[in-house]
């Protein structure tokens, strides 16, 4: 038995399964448990999909988004929680409290930077989505992948890699894409929920990013930030600055992008980098994580002294990926 198998068979005992997705979910995280809870769903069985952060509002429309839960009851009790895409439980942000005295934990994530905890782990950090991760263990438990469990991976799958660009898309990502398509999902329908359905205050914000954008290390650096005040200016919520940073490291040359959040608990910064600069090394610095590509992490500072502190960490990097490979330092 494989160890998905071996998941897929702890689960279909269980009388009540907590999925969690991490903090700031995004399309993976949301698509891979709610496909999960379908497969559950389908067999008859119980299961919760907890976000302590809810659902952003450009995947509230995937099939089973209005079940997900921001929040427990607290009589509720479960025998078995799975961590999706949470590379330590504390990524599952308040209601990862719920897990406590759970008798089994099953951890499903593609990050670098996961700990290995839990009681099955299933990782795999060279999946360019944790969808293909999770995939197997949604297909043992329920083997017809009707259209909703596959609109729910596919949105996973598509958002995470970028819409099959990245530098993490395997042939595996394809076939998994071909399964979900031949299965009922549309490609087309997903990317214009998810892609082409933006507000217009959304475009406001990314406007006032932009005008802020700021280089560092002679244009191998880009950042800017997003603010309390150009929330309130724009009419947009800090959700809807996902996308600001890929954009930034679209410019020629660029190597790192940064887009500082202030949000209530601190600094929140979105990393993206290329060229052999990894940006979950940066992040781990300061106690996040994420891939090589794309990272994030939190600075308990003013916006001044975290855009100091999180530049320096990146000239260091580029110093020592100019070190291990001298002939890329142009
Ligand atoms: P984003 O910038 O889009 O929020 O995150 C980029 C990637 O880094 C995602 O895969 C996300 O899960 C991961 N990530 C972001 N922030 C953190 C963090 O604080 N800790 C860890 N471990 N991973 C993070
Ligand atoms: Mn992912």
């Amino acid at each position: 038995m494989n160890p998905a198998e071996r998941i897929a068979e702890a689960l279909q005992s269980r009388r009540n399964v907590l999925l969690l997705n991490h903090v700031s979910p995004d399309g993976d995280c949301l698509g891979s448990t709610l496909a999960l809870a379908h497969a559950l769903w389908g067999r008859g069985q119980r299961a919760t999909v907890g976000s302590s952060d809810g659902v952003p509002v450009m995947y509230r429309f995937l099939p089973g988004s209005d079940r997900v839960a921001g929040e427990i009851p607290a009589g509720e009790t479960f025998d078995a929680v799975v961590f999706m895409e949470c590379s330590s439980p504390d990524r599952a942000g308040a209601l990862a409290a719920r897990a406590a005295g759970v008798p089994l934990w099953v951890n499903i994530d593609h990050h670098l930077s996961n700990t290995g905890f839990g009681h099955l782990v299933l990782l795999d950090v060279n999946a360019g989505a944790v969808a293909e991760v999770a995939y197997p263990v949604v297909r043992t438990l329920h083997p017809s992948i009707d259209r909703d469990i596959a609109t729910c991976l596919l949105t996973a799958l598509l958002t995470d890699t970028g819409s099959f660009h990245y530098a993490s898309v395997t042939p595996q990502s394809f076939l998994l894409a071909a399964d979900l398509i031949r299965a009922g999902a549309s490609p087309t329908a997903v990317y214009a929920e998810v892609y082409e359905n933006r507000s217009a205050a959304s475009l406001r914000l990314l406007g006032a990013a932009l005008s802020g954008l700021a280089f560092a290390e002679g244009g191998r650096v880009a950042w800017t930030t997003v603010t309390q005040a150009m929330l309130r200016e724009t009419g947009a919520t800090m959700e809807e600055s996902e996308g600001i940073v890929g954009t930034l490291r679209s410019i020629r040359g660029v190597q790192a992008a940064l887009l500082f959040k202030e949000e209530a608990e601190g600094i929140r910064v979105s990393l993206r980098a290329q060229g052999g600069i990894r940006a979950n090394v940066i992040a781990e610095t300061f106690g996040g994580g994420g891939h090589a590509a794309a990272a994030g992490f939190t600075v308990r500072a003013s916006l001044d002294e975290a855009v100091r502190r999180a530049l320096g960490a990146v000239r260091q990097e580029l110093a020592a990926a100019a070190h291990a490979h001298p002939g890329d330092a142009t």
